[in-house]
């Protein structure tokens, strides 16, 4: 029987270990395999190695990846933009599926809060057939169900890879914070609805955080119509990677220490009244005292870095009384985010060089090391291309 190779989180924070599986021998229908061109690594993908958020082991970590169809199950004919599904197609696919049938997917159309979604990548163990439900391998078996997404031809495997999950995650929660109630209005357009991101028109943004997140609701903030962006963060060639996505002003933390000194300098840089948005985007706790203070009176904050639990912070909620603060949450992201980020990486490759965020190739033998520059800080953006 065919198999392929994959890179397997086996125990937490233990090198990762190459191990071979069957291909399926029959799919289901709906389903699809697809064979691997690139897997990107994320940071959530760090923290599920170091055992930081609750998965049953063994794992194909992965869930940011790009390959051909090579098989299609019976009834697959179309992606979630109706466009025909040939073998050889390059696509992505969004990494959870939500059920469309709970409290949070079909009445309160908030499907990224399905108590049933699972993720590729993730919440699959590798040691049950159909085994490749995660990006570091050869194939990736897609569950019927999957939204499937097929690439336009003028679009690079390293610009969707190199946006990742961090732009698919950056479009839903900015989508938060400029309608206030998202979700009722998506709720006509379920189907192959558009993101609804009216503007952030002529709104000075702060951006805490320099990483793919703050460079992805960035590019995203400036799409949306934002005068001034502000990025804040560290070290100096992730503040020079802002500057090549538009940030108009970056503020380095190792140079401007003290938090009294960041909140200052944004005052400075909005006519003293502070900005409109503030995004967080650095998922350390301490953060988020300092992000409240940088909004101006009745301006919103987002919540966006936070996808591992850190811990608690001192907060005085009389900041949010008295300034008039609206404070979002966003997890994850719905398949029509991911139709736009395609659409919005098309359009704007100029404009936003995503696929420049792939600093770092490793074949897949060598995953391991992979994860570990993404571990020390020492890449943009690492992916894993199989042989
Ligand atoms: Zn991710
Ligand atoms: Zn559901």
């Amino acid at each position: 029987m065919a198999n392929a190779q994959a890179s397997v989180l086996e125990h937490f924070e233990a090198p990762l270990a190459s191990r071979r599986f069957p291909l399926p021998s029959q799919l289901e229908t709906g389903a699809a395999l697809v064979r691997i061109e690139m897997a990107g690594i994320c940071g959530t993908d760090v923290h599920l190695w170091k055992g930081q958020l609750p998965i049953s082991l063994p794992v194909i970590l992965g869930h940011e990846t790009v390959g051909r169809i090579e098989q299609l199950g019976e009834a697959l004919e179309r992606d979630w933009t109706g466009q025909l599904l040939r073998v050889g197609d390059r696509v992505t696919w969004n990494s959870a599926t939500s059920c469309g049938e709970c409290y949070f997917c079909a009445e309160k159309r908030q499907p990224t809060r399905c108590p049933h979604r699972r993720a590729y990548g993730v919440g699959y163990r590798c040691d049950q057939p159909p085994h490749l439900l995660g990006g570091y391998a050869e194939f990736h078996y897609l569950c019927p169900d999957t939204t499937i997404f097929k690439i336009p031809d003028n679009l690079p495997t390293e610009s969707v890879i190199g946006a990742g999950c961090a732009l698919i995650t950056a479009i839903h929660g900015v989508e938060r914070i400029c309608v206030e109630r998202a979700a009722d209005i998506s709720s006509d357009q379920d189907t192959n609805g558009m993101p609804i991101l009216p503007s952030l028109w002529r709104d000075n943004v702060v951006v805490q955080g320099a990483g793919p997140v703050g460079i992805a609701a960035l590019a995203v903030a400036k799409n949306a119509g934002a005068g001034t962006v502000i990025v804040i963060g560290g070290p100096k060639q992730r503040l020079e990677m802002a500057r090549r996505f538009g940030a108009d002003h970056t503020i380095d933390i190792d140079e401007v220490r003290d938090s009294s000194g960041r909140i200052e300098a944004v005052r400075q840089l909005t006519r003293g009244f502070g900005a409109d948005a503030v995004l967080e985007c650095v998922g350390s706790p301490v953060v988020v005292t300092e992000g409240v203070e940088m909004c101006r009176d009745g301006g919103k904050y987002l919540v966006l870095g936070h996808y591992c639990d850190a811990g608690a912070t001192p907060f005085n909620p009389h900041v949010v009384t008295r300034k008039q603060l609206q404070v979002f949450g966003s997890w994850s992201s719905e398949p029509r985010h991911l139709r736009a980020a395609l659409e919005f990486l098309r359009t704007t490759q100029k404009q936003f060089p995503f696929a420049s965020m792939v600093t770092h190739r490793f074949p897949l033998e060598r995953a391991n090391e992979a994860l570990m520059t993404s571990a020390r800080w020492q890449s943009a953006k690492s992916v894993i291309v199989p042989a």
